[in-house]
């Protein structure tokens, strides 16, 4: 398979963590996603916090979301994700349980993606102002392939409104 593509494709990545300092695990997650080859760190988000979706009987989630510019193919960044999250200490318990990290590839350029273990844009971000409020925050004007422009849905939200922490 082709690693890189021909020009840099502008991606967003929400983070989150509910576990073993989420606060920390969540700033310094940007730093670890610089790390990746042939991508580069555009904007990060300020953090947020939000209550547990999903699975309600665990701590608050803070997250943020970030836009990086990568030359990376779609499922190669993906699996970049994935390793930093296993190296995070990431345990598998359960979709929406706790965790050290999370780290969900929401908007990769225009691409749209319906592999069994990947699906771009990611599926739950129309629903959830934890990822819409941060990527508003940094890009209010992206198309979301499929969705529509990130202002109009947090505009549309029914969801709470969450805070902003920092
Ligand atoms: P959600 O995906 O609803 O936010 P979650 O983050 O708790 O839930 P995980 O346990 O982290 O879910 O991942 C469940 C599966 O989602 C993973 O095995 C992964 O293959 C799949 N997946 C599909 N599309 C994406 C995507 N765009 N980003 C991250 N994971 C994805
Ligand atoms: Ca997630
Ligand atoms: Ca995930």
């Amino acid at each position: 398979m082709q690693s890189e593509s021909a020009a840099p494709i502008t991606a967003f990545i929400g983070i989150g963590s509910n576990l073993d300092s989420p606060k920390d695990r969540v700033k310094g997650a940007a730093g670890l996603l610089a790390e990746i080859p042939s991508t580069r760190v555009e904007r990060v988000s300020s953090l947020y916090q939000s209550a547990p979706f999903g699975v309600t009987n665990q701590p608050d989630f803070v997250n943020a979301v970030a836009c990086l510019s990568t030359s990376l193919e779609v499922r190669v960044l993906f699996r970049k994700l994935q390793k930093i999250e296993a190296a995070q200490g990431r345990v598998r318990t359960k979709r929406w349980g706790p965790r050290v990290l999370d780290l969900d590839l929401l908007v990769y350029g225009a691409a749209v993606v319906s592999d069994p273990d990947l699906t771009v844009p990611h599926p739950g971000i129309a629903d959830r102002n934890f990822v819409l409020l941060p990527l508003q925050e940094i890009a209010p004007d992206l198309e979301i392939p499929g969705l529509g422009r990130v202002a109009d849905l947090a505009a549309d939200s029914k969801e709470p409104r969450i805070a902003r922490l920092e």
